[in-house]
């Protein structure tokens, strides 16, 4: 149980905590800061915010682990029937140098149904070792299932880490997983390393809309937990003559029962480039305009891209929800982003900041955009997007 406390004698009725609370928990009786209860988080914003130590909070860290019971690096890889996707790739990449910082070893674990040829492809992305579940029912991804087998795994046996791609599957997964076996999680990482004499897993992601780059440590738990963006790490190189080890479980039938039926899967039609995975996007919002939309279109498919957008255009239903970059759409991490008539909001920028490079066109020349922009150019894009196509096409004689 944690619990926070205001330490009167202390506080000098600055009311910075008031500003400070996200949940509007704190107010002020007799110039003194009174916590409700009933709304306080314990997210201990107030408390960094006190320049008077006048409020503690007490977390209790809960019984200990048996830490040393728990070696080797694993990636969860992800499979879309039965294709190995590159998010596991990258993250075998990183797991590889974190293994061999730890001299410990990486594990690659795959879930399907009739995925034996995976074991040879995975080896030779460096994994030292395999565990592999084959049923019909993992043939595609459904939360109970996947969450129940990689439950099992990591009790029986004890993983350090466990990476996972930051994706639509990786998230719903391992936050799942994270509660069952009481672990701690770190979303949406752009940056592992190892701190060799604590034996802990550094875990680096953005945090306060993109302004910090947070480290992030699990000192009582395990296994250490983290989402990894895709894009961020380099593919492990691939090494034919690598054999690994594979353990192929097998479970009671009701490991894999399931609460929801999947159906059926539709394949998104018209989609000529995906977003996550594509090197160059074009991304249009409110400053293109409905009939501009074309115009981004145009450019995307000569320059081999795919279209990206802002939330305004996605609700003025001018391209669907799939193409929404940003905190309610997708991550994206491309080497060339052209943001077209887009203002640069912080919702905006933290699914695109950290791609390679940015351009941004925008008729203000004010826009928030510019600020994180490697080049910009200030004008009005339904005219310059028509004159880089035509530049292009005769670069690229398309
Ligand atoms: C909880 C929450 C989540 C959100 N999630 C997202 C998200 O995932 N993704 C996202 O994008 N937004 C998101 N938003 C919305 C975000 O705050 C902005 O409202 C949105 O990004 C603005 O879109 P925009 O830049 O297209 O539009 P505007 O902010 O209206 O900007 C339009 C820009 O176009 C320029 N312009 C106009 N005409 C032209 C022209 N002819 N040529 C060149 N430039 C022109 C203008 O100067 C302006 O800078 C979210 C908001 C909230 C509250
Ligand atoms: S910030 Fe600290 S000193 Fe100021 S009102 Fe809050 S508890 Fe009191
Ligand atoms: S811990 Fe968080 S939610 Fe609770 S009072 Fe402080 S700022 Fe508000």
């Amino acid at each position: 149980m944690a619990s926070i406390t205001i330490l009167l004698d202390k506080c000098t009725g600055c009311m910075l905590c008031v500003k400070a609370c996200p949940f509007g928990a704190i107010h002020m009786a007799n110039k003194k800061a009174v916590i409700d209860m009933a709304k306080c988080t314990l997210c201990g914003a107030c408390v960094e915010a006190c320049k008077f130590s006048a409020i503690e909070i007490r977390r209790d860290a809960g019984p200990k682990k048996d830490l040393t019971a728990y070696k080797d690096i694993w990636v969860f890889c992800e499979q879309k029937k039965g294709a190995i996707q590159s998010i596991s790739f990258e993250l075998l990449g990183e797991g590889r140098k974190l293994a061999d910082k730890l001299g410990v070893k990486l594990c690659a674990v795959i879930l399907g149904s009739g995925i034996d040829d995976a074991a040879a492809e995975l080896a030779s992305r460096g994994a030292d070792k395999i565990y592999m579940v084959d049923h019909p029912a993992l043939k595609s991804y459904q939360d109970d299932p996947y969450t129940e087998v990689l439950v099992r795994l990591a009790e029986e046996y004890k993983p350090e880490a466990i990476l996972c791609g930051a994706t639509t599957i990786g998230r719903s997964l391992v936050s799942r997983v994270a509660i069952k076996i009481d672990a701690g999680l770190t979303a949406d990482c752009t940056e592992l390393d190892i701190d060799l004499k604590e034996r802990l897993l550094l875990q680096t992601r953005p945090a306060f809309g993109g302004n910090i780059m947070a480290t992030i440590v699990t000192p009582n738990h395990r296994p250490q937990m983290a989402t990894v963006r895709h894009k961020v790490m380099k593919e492990a190189e691939i090494d034919a003559t690598r054999k690994a080890e594979v353990i192929k479980k097998t479970y009671p039938g009701e490991v894999f029962n399931s609460r929801t039926k999947l159906l059926n899967i539709v394949e998104e039609i018209g989609e000529t480039v995906n977003l996550s995975e594509a090197d160059i996007i074009i991304s249009g919002g409110r400053g293109m305009g409905k009939e501009g939309f074309a115009l981004v279109n145009e450019l995307a498919k000569v320059l081999g891209g795919a279209v990206g957008a802002s939330r305004s255009a996605v609700d003025a239903d001018w391209i669907p929800y799939s193409h929404q970059v940003g905190q309610t759409g997708k991550t994206v991490v491309p080497k060339l982003y052209i943001a077209c008539g887009i203002s640069g909001q912080i919702q905006h920028l933290i699914g695109m900041q950290s791609s390679k490079v940015i351009v941004a066109i925008n008729k203000d020349p004010d826009a928030p955009i510019f600020k994180i922009a490697t080049y910009g150019i200030v004008g009005d894009a339904t005219e310059i997007l028509p004159a880089l196509t035509r530049a292009f096409r005769l670069v690229l004689n398309k």
